[in-house]
């Protein structure tokens, strides 16, 4: 599938590389202003054009018009668990797993409690310290509420931080800083050899890559709607609980709309079945179906196209950058293994956020981690070959012209 590429990669061979892309079409359905070179997706996905016409009826026609008789006639109430299952195909999961709620971060939430909760003999969540910080922060917080401890390790010792008092492994499957995807197979298998559970954030992945929840066995995982997705800002975020682990974990939050019959208005909740039951309150109608639009999408291109076109654009942007700005002082952060990467590139340089604002001043929006990492988020759908080559070309650009021309941004990001 992967193309071989030319060994003269110039500006004609990414356009002849675009000339082959079978998702190509998909570019012209988002909106851009066709000169932004937007390499920051996996921040900020950007806008289908079909959710404008989209969002306007369900505010018109199903708000506007149809009012409370829009959860059941409009499909308010069930969308969640309607738009969970599409995303199921998505990430490789199967209908029933899958509920688009809340955001990332309450997600891990509640899927942490209740592993904690329902395996009271292991006190233990191991995760990797360089993990995204919400990742930590929840679970730090978790740990002081249920009385657990928190493991967080290097990334090259979480098999040896697995054990009996492990509960939980809970990890990103794609590196923030660095784009660095892990071994989602093997990693699932040690920590089922060691009798925990494993919880994936696929924040960085859905929608960057294939993913296979079922067919690594998979207990639980989040995800983030607005990134790769294209859910737009606000956008809810998705979890995912194996059809196996429904019956025996429970969601912490009990609201009225995870339980089995909420119109009857009981006064003791009784835990309606299956995914269902991960619902809480009512879910943010026109979110989710700005998000539905994204989501479509990724369906329509398939996970196996978006993933192989993420491994070249990947490839691509890494040989220009490397011959093009290495010698300007930058080094590739992110694997050279297209397995053990996501959709994403980070380029270290000592000068890098007054690098990236100075680009960004030039029309190539990526953005800047510390303590030196520009990442540029190089997401499937709407990225073309020629836009990294004029990224870089830019990048450069911005470094030869001069230590005078990003002395002026080097004062704006000084931090006292
Ligand atoms: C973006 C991101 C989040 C976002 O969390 P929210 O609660 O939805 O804001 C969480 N985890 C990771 C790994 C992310 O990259």
């Amino acid at each position: 599938m992967t193309p071989q590429l030319p060994d003269n990669l110039d500006r004609n061979a990414c356009a002849a590389l675009d000339g082959e892309d079978p998702l190509a079409e998909f570019r012209d359905r988002f909106l851009s202003d066709g000169t932004t070179i937007y390499l920051d997706g996996n921040s900020m996905g950007r806008l289908p054009k079909a959710a404008l016409p989209r969002l306007q009826e369900m505010a018109e026609h199903e708000w506007g018009t149809i009012l409370v008789r829009g959860w059941t006639e409009s499909g308010w109430m069930e969308s969640p668990l309607r738009v969970g299952d599409r995303i199921a195909q998505v990430v490789g999961a199967s209908p029933g797993e899958v509920l688009v709620a809340d955001t990332t971060s309450v997600g891990l939430f509640r899927l942490m409690t209740s592993v904690l909760r329902a395996r009271p003999q292991r006190r233990v969540i191991v995760t990797e310290w360089s993990n995204f910080p919400t990742d930590l922060y929840i679970a730090q917080g978790v740990a002081e509420l249920v009385g657990c401890e928190v493991r967080a390790v290097e990334r090259d010792s979480l098999r040896d931080a697995l054990d009996s008092d492990t509960a939980l492994l809970m990890l990103t499957e794609v590196d923030f800083r660095t784009g660095a995807r892990h071994d989602m197979g093997a990693l699932t298998e040690a920590a089922h050899a060691a009798g925990a559970l494993v919880l994936w954030d696929l924040s960085h992945s859905a929608g960057a890559v294939e993913i296979q929840l079922n067919h690594h066995h998979v207990d639980l995982a989040v995800g983030c709607g607005y990134k790769y997705l294209n859910g737009g800002p606000g956008s809810p975020a998705f979890l995912h609980v194996a059809t196996a682990l429904q019956e025996e974990l429970h969601n912490p939050i009990q609201g009225w709309l995870g339980h089995d019959n909420p119109f009857l208005f009981d006064s003791e909740y009784r835990r309606a079945s299956g995914i269902r039951g991960w619902m809480s309150g009512s879910p943010p109608v026109l979110a989710i179906g700005a998000l539905a639009v994204g989501i479509d999408l990724q369906l329509e291109a398939g996970a196996p196209a978006v993933g192989a076109k993420a491994g070249l654009l990947t490839e691509v942007f890494m040989r220009l950058a490397r011959s093009r700005l290495g010698p300007l002082g930058f080094e590739v952060a992110t694997p050279a293994e297209a397995e053990r990467r996501g959709a994403q590139v980070s380029l270290r340089h000592t000068d890098g956020l007054a690098i990236v604002r100075a680009v960004g001043d030039r029309g190539v929006v990526g953005d800047f981690r510390p303590p030196d990492l520009c990442r540029f988020g190089l997401a499937p759908l709407y990225t073309r070959f020629v836009d990294l080559w004029d990224a870089v070309e830019r990048i450069a650009d911005v470094v030869e012209s001069g230590t005078n021309r990003l002395a002026q941004y080097r004062e704006e990001v000084a931090i006292p």
